[in-house]
């Protein structure tokens, strides 16, 4: 996505429970063609987006509060970066497939095991 005005959230304002997703998240998103997840206010309704020509995926705080909304949130913005492709198209739609292959590895693999203890699905 462009042209959004994107401010980022300093991490202190953050819950416990936020920082611990934000940990997980960012864990996936480096495993996933090595992303960056930033924690940001977001013009509404946006809760998430992508930065072109970048690794960086920008995450609303709200998409944080559960696990599930925040790894929906890094694959759905990882398959952009990913593919390039917007919204809506085959190639989105299958490189979340992709990203989300990647992620069930990842998670198969037991190295977020000890991260996933922390969290609210
Ligand atoms: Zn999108």
């Amino acid at each position: 996505m462009t042209n959004l005005v994107i401010k980022r959230v300093n991490e202190s304002k953050l819950t416990r429970t936020q920082l611990a997703h934000l940990v997980v998240a960012r864990a996936l998103a480096s495993g996933l063609y090595g992303a960056e997840v930033i924690p940001a206010n977001l013009p509404y309704p946006v809760v998430a987006a992508w930065e072109v020509g970048t690794k960086r995926v920008f995450i609303h705080p709200i998409r944080l509060d559960k696990l599930s909304t925040t790894v929906n949130s890094v694959v759905h913005e990882t398959g952009h970066l990913s593919s390039g492709f917007d919204d809506g198209t085959k190639g989105h739609t299958n490189a979340m497939e992709s990203v989300s292959n990647i992620l069930a590895g990842l998670v198969n693999s037991g190295k977020l095991d000890e991260l996933l203890t922390k969290v609210v699905w």
